[in-house]
């Protein structure tokens, strides 16, 4: 099975803002566009893929200095 490497995004969020963008699904590598709701805290949440239906998992960092990075995994990655 192919690996696909750690997608990170790097950004400085407003206050409740969308951010829009697109990844790669870790599964099947299809691009898809995802809605991020920017918080002022770390999170991580399971969103399915909108082309394979498997779950990605995404995990939100938010530093010290106010921004924020988007990481993607499969959800079965012990990474
Ligand atoms: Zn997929």
């Amino acid at each position: 099975m192919e690996a696909y490497p750690l997608l990170i995004i790097q950004w400085r969020p407003k206050v409740n803002e969308l951010l829009e963008t697109s990844i790669f699904c870790p599964y099947c590598g299809e691009q898809i566009s995802v809605t991020i709701e920017t918080m002022d805290e770390s999170q991580e949440y399971i969103e399915d893929c909108q082309v394979c239906c498997r779950p990605i998992t995404f995990d939100i960092t938010v530093a010290f200095d106010g921004s924020s990075s988007l990481s993607i995994r499969a959800e079965n990655d012990t990474m």
